[in-house]
């Protein structure tokens, strides 16, 4: 049993002693006065009568002439009969007569007048005293009793009795009390004792099992099988376990829940409490911030995320308790730009913290950039044979139609501008299906090295042009499942830039290795090259290294842009290596399957 337990057994145990003792001095304080009081009562209403009856057999003869051996006799014989002192005595005090005495010393007795019994029976009164009597050293009580002649007071008969026998009476019942009040105090320490042991063990019981769900553990259970208000608690402290171990099931399925919902995401979640600490972060800010959420959390913004500006927004949001939004341009760990939506929390009506969502704009601007860059594009390139177009037809119509010596010439210029506009305009719309999501590969599994056949034969007449050697080194049987027409346009464009982009005799190669499961196919020219700062954007749309030339040769600057999408469409890459002057390789890669 522990300290505390004592306590409560000390504590319990004492009222009860206390309680006892209280009760028990009342009752014997009242008692012990009652019985005193009644008795007393009772033994001078005994002597007041024994006395009126030996007053009977004293006459007033025998007083008035002081007959003294008469009442001599008289007082021994009666005070054997009633056993108590008898003592007769004239009107003036004076010993006449008494039980105690013998005749020989009553006339050395003092007077009795000054006694208040005596007086007060001398004055015709019933006089009553309890005193000490120095002769038989106990307490006695005197009851004096008027003697009366004809009304007037003769003498004085006292009637004196011990009070041994009632002192004796209330020593035995104090003693009762006493011993009495010793075996409840006995009792109340041990039922006490055995009670508060018994109310004790089950609230043990109790205080260990809270303890336990105070700690999370709600696995264990309080059994008390009394019905009284100790079994109710334990019932009612056990459903309480209940309701919170599935309240806290229920906090915890939504916490998952809600702890998945922001690792997934895209946007990045940063919570700070008032004092700009972090509360928590989700996997889309590791990202961004190159940072770890390990030993983050509780972390001063600054040390966790060195970026003054969101830190600046934070301070708003907190000072303000508005909500708060505007874009940010991130320069590290990588330039990027994001839009920063900053509301604050409030608890009971106070700022008490800041979340922030972070939204990465980058993709969203490029692309608006490239939408300009785009736009502007097309339009450039469609002014320009529109406006020979527009220009030519005007100088026709203005009469050179009848000028024999240019009018073909012109027209020739507004056909060549015509096809121009048209092949651009083809370009465009197979750029625009390529990119839409609906577009549908055609696969078919046919031989790589005979569709390049197929493609040359198609170049004959430029090859043979400039007088330029073509070599399809491409070993027989390599198979590939992929959309025949739209590799075969891969091939055109590649083989076309790269008899566009190389001077007379030059020679080109086609050729195919195996890498990683898939077939990487190089087509090598001996042309002019590229210079190395265009190599990264030369896939871009509109992208030409020379515009002018380009154009001059009749190029929309969407051929490479168009075989990218093709190659990626069926799960490849592309890439080139060129050395300016000395010829490029273009190489692209195809899943064999
Ligand atoms: P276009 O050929 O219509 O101009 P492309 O997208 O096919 O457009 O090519 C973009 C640019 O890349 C060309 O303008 C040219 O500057 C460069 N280029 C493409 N192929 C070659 C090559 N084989 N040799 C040198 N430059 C090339």
């Amino acid at each position: 049993m522990k300290i505390k337990d004592h306590n409560f057994i000390f504590k319990l145990t004492f009222s009860y002693v206390f309680i006892i003792l209280i009760s028990f001095g009342f009752i014997a304080f009242f008692l012990d006065k009652k019985l005193e009081e009644n008795a007393l009562k009772d033994i001078k209403a005994s002597l007041v009568n024994q006395a009126y009856l030996i007053e009977t057999q004293i006459s007033a003869e025998n007083l008035i002439k002081e007959n003294t051996i008469f009442l001599d006799s008289l007082v021994k014989i009666l005070s054997k009969k009633i056993n108590c002192r008898i003592t007769v005595l004239n009107s003036r005090g004076k010993v006449l007569a008494d039980s105690e005495k013998s005749l020989d010393e009553i006339p050395n007795m003092e007077n009795h007048a000054d006694r208040p019994e005596i007086n007060t029976a001398s004055s015709g009164l019933i006089g009553e005293e309890i005193h000490y009597s120095r002769t038989l050293s106990i307490d006695m009580m005197y009851v004096a009793l008027p003697i009366k002649d004809k009304g007037e007071v003769i003498g004085v008969l006292r009637l004196a009795l011990p009070l041994s026998d009632l002192k004796e009476m209330l020593t035995v019942i104090r003693k009762a009390i006493f011993f009495s009040l010793f075996f409840a105090l006995g009792l109340a320490f041990v039922l006490g004792s055995m009670l508060t042991k018994a109310i004790i063990k089950p609230i043990n019981k109790m205080i260990y099992v809270s303890r336990k769900f105070s700690q999370g553990d709600f696995s264990h259970k309080i059994f008390i099988d009394s019905k009284d208000e100790l079994g109710e608690l334990a019932t009612t402290l056990n459903k309480m376990a209940q309701n919170m171990e599935d309240k806290i099931g229920e906090i915890e399925v939504k916490n998952q829940h809600l702890v998945a919902i922001l690792e997934s995401m895209v946007e990045g979640i940063i919570v700070v409490d008032k004092t700009s600490r972090i509360v928590s972060i989700n996997f889309t800010v590791e990202k961004i911030f190159n940072i770890s959420k390990k030993n983050l959390e509780g972390k001063i913004f600054l040390e966790a995320i060195r970026n003054n500006d969101i830190l600046d927004i934070i301070n708003v949001v907190l000072k303000k308790g508005e909500f708060t939004s505007c874009e940010l341009t991130l320069m590290w760990p990588v330039q990027k730009i994001f839009q920063i939506n900053a509301s604050p929390i409030f608890e009971k009506g106070i700022v008490n913290g800041c979340l922030l969502v972070i939204h990465d704009m980058t993709e969203i601007r490029k692309l608006e950039t490239m939408r300009r860059d785009f736009v502007a594009n097309v339009s450039h390139e469609l002014k320009t044979p529109l406006t020979s177009i527009k220009g030519f037809t005007e100088t026709l119509l203005e009469g050179a139609l009848d000028d024999k010596e240019n009018n073909m010439h012109f027209l020739k210029i507004i056909q060549s501008h015509t096809e121009r506009l048209n092949k651009l305009v083809d370009d465009l719309l197979s750029l625009s299906h390529l990119e839409s999501k609906e577009i549908q590969l055609k696969k078919q599994e046919f031989d790589l090295k005979e569709q390049v056949e197929q493609v040359i034969v198609n170049f004959k007449a430029q090859l043979e042009k400039k007088g330029m050697d073509i070599k399809n080194e491409l070993s027989r049987g390599i198979v590939i499942n992929a959309d025949k027409d739209r590799i075969e346009g891969v091939f055109t464009n590649l083989l076309d830039n790269a008899i566009k982009f190389s001077k007379d005799k030059g020679v080109i190669k086609i050729y195919g290795q195996e890498e990683n499961g898939k077939i990487k196919i190089i087509v090598e020219d001996s042309g002019i090259g590229i210079p190395e700062k265009d190599i990264s954007r030369i896939f871009e749309r509109f992208y030409r290294v020379d515009k002018a030339r380009s154009r001059e040769l009749g190029g929309t600057g969407l051929g490479l842009s168009i075989v990218k999408h093709i190659v990626e469409l069926h799960g490849g890459n592309v890439g080139v290596e060129s050395v300016e002057g000395f010829g490029s390789k273009f190489w692209f890669t195809l899943p064999k399957q």
